[in-house]
């Protein structure tokens, strides 16, 4: 049995992630969680959002499960995601986005993999207050770094049967640091061979992902871009309910869904599940557990199919009944 990190988080997270549990559970797959509370619910009584023990946990286990935690804004905290992130050197978060059965969107066949620093440019928080009129970020990019996500990237195309890498950057402006990163990822890609490179720059991408998002296959882009970038992506194959998410590093993993934890519908039963769900089967994937995510990824795509959808995709399925109706589709698959 493996033990895996779950950090259920607050609004929508407790009940999006009572139904991944389910459906795993359902799956065939035997997880021990070790379940983990985090954000503004827990600051009162441990003085912080992120309490050590949430850490020690992922270390422990080496993959996590998490659903969407709130950080209060303009406590003095800094993001949950944020400070996970660093203190598990989790330097690539990748976002797969295609298209899902019966999830209506303005393309077809769209297929496009997003590969995100995570640790550097202007997310760093190097910032000052130069007077008061005046304030400074500093956009930090380290060869390191560069070089790393871009082999990350390229590891991710040989891999998965990808065909081409293409690095995103505003290198005819910010020529020092796109530079550094995009000659990172040229060195790389000589290594490579085998997959096709591209080079594009930011604005011209984004045109091209709203003309024709079917050009591309691997994106990889530096931490701001990536973070714009990978939303456009996500709204183009059916927005935040289904947008899944992974932040990996040399030793951990944390897979999480794009979207934050929605207060306006939490304890409503109309939160859409798949995103984390989506995320979980990738979570599966990491240990191991080929079989029980396959088997999932079926059952979910059955589920879609059949017309079974909650609000966001213009259903009229609760959280709660598009759970069991994947749960039903599992239980034949699983005999
Ligand atoms: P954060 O800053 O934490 O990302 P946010 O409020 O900017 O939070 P979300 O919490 O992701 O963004 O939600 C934005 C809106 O999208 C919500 O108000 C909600 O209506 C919708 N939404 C987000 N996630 C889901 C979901 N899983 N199912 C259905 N609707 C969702």
């Amino acid at each position: 049995m493996k033990t895996v990190t779950l950090i259920k988080g607050d609004g929508i997270g407790p009940e999006i992630s009572d139904a991944v549990i389910k459906i795993i559970n359902a799956s065939g797959a035997v997880i021990d969680w070790d379940i983990q509370t985090a954000g503004a619910d827990v600051i009162e009584e441990e003085g912080t959002p992120l309490p050590d023990r949430v850490i020690e946990s992922v270390k422990r286990n080496k993959a996590a499960l998490k659903s969407p935690v709130t950080t209060p804004i303009g406590k003095g905290f800094r993001s949950v995601n944020v400070q996970l992130r660093k203190e598990l050197d989790l330097y690539a978060n990748l976002r797969p986005c295609y298209n899902l059965p019966n999830v209506k969107t303005r393309y077809d066949k769209v297929d496009i993999v997003v590969v995100r620093e995570n640790t550097e440019d202007l997310y760093a928080g190097i910032e000052r207050q130069v007077d008061e009129d005046t304030a400074e970020s500093i956009k930090r990019i380290t060869r390191g770094a560069s070089e790393r996500i871009a082999k990350f990237a390229f590891d991710y195309a040989v891999n998965n049967n990808r065909k081409e890498v293409c690095v995103v950057t505003k290198a005819n402006i910010c020529k020092l640091s796109d530079g550094l990163f995009l000659e990172s990822a040229r060195k790389i890609a000589s290594i490579y061979p085998q997959i096709k490179f591209r080079e594009i720059l930011v604005d011209n991408c984004c045109m091209q992902l709203v003309q024709n998002p079917n050009q591309f296959d691997v994106l990889l882009l530096p931490n701001l871009y990536g973070d714009i970038v990978s939303d456009l992506c996500a709204g183009l194959v059916g927005g935040l309910g289904i947008a899944q998410g992974a932040n990996i590093g040399e030793d951990y993993a944390v897979f999480e869904p794009v979207h934050g934890s929605a207060p306006d519908i939490a304890g409503k039963d109309t939160a859409n599940p798949t995103a984390i769900l989506m995320s979980a089967i990738e979570m599966l994937n990491y240990i191991g557990e080929v079989e029980a995510a396959k088997k999932i990824k079926l059952a979910l795509f059955e589920t879609l199919n059949a017309g079974i959808k909650t609000a966001d995709l213009g259903g009229n399925a609760r959280c709660s009944e598009f759970t069991e109706a994947i749960i039903k589709r599992l239980n034949v698959l699983v005999k």
